[in-house]
């Protein structure tokens, strides 16, 4: 859940330090929805009003980046094995930390969202919520249209029950053997293209994730990033 203990959100807004903040909440002078709250375990969501000594706390603001993720880049914000991550394409300046929305393989590429909003990620990356998201596949070897067409219908692997809602082959090079295919998603499974065409026999190459919901890369180039307009921000909720 996006909640957190309230001494961190207090450290967080940069009014003190953690071990101050707990001290400001044992002393009694901290409201949460302007009730005192003395309970060090609190949980506060980004939408409780907290005080210290009557005056608000500042709360982060909200930020949402579009970020083009070039191939042979983790999809998170640390790697213990020390390999490259999406925090390592943002400049200096974002102080804030930012949050993959959902995450793409380490050879995959395309549009990833970024923000430290924990509650838009939730709502985002929850199964029920239905946003598609564009992939294109360069595929090993020639598809068929029926086979292209089963994925609509659903498939099995390894006891999951994977689909799209939608699929269309764009491009295929008989002589050298590949087909460049998209599919259209609404689920987030693991590795959920490159096993759809597994379970058929083809191997994927290369992956790019074109769309997310309303959102299209634009003229953004690999390893490149902007921020969400509040507008598209709007639509994506
Ligand atoms: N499907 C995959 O196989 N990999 C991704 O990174 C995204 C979707």
């Amino acid at each position: 859940s996006s909640k957190e203990r309230l001494q961190k959100v207090i450290a967080k807004s940069g009014y003190t330090s953690r071990r101050k903040a707990e001290n400001l909440i044992t002393e009694g002078r901290v409201k949460v929805n302007n009730k005192k709250v003395t309970e060090l375990g609190t949980k506060v969501g980004p939408n409780d009003d907290i005080e210290v000594d009557g005056i608000p706390i500042e709360k982060e603001e909200p930020l949402y980046i579009m970020l083009y993720k070039p191939r042979g880049v983790i999809s998170s914000v640390s790697d213990d094995k020390g390999r490259k991550v999406l925090g390592d394409l943002l400049s200096e300046e974002i102080e804030t930390r930012l949050y993959p929305v959902g995450r793409l393989d380490y050879d995959t590429s395309g549009l990833i969202l970024l923000t430290n909003d924990g509650e838009f990620t939730q709502k985002l990356i929850h199964p029920k919520y239905k946003i598609n998201k564009v992939y294109v596949a360069k595929v090993k070897g020639v598809p068929t249209k029926p086979e292209i067409s089963s994925f609509k219908k659903g498939i099995e692997h390894n006891g999951e029950y994977l689909k799209c809602v939608h699929s269309r082959i764009l491009k295929v090079d008989k002589k050298k053997g590949k087909s460049i295919i998209e599919l259209t998603l609404q689920e987030g499974k693991n590795r959920q293209v490159k096993r759809m065409f597994e379970s058929l026999g083809y191997e994927v190459e290369k992956l790019k994730r074109e769309n997310f919901g309303p959102l299209t890369l634009g003229n953004l180039n690999p390893g490149d990033y902007r921020e969400l307009t509040p507008k598209e921000v709007k639509q994506l909720l």
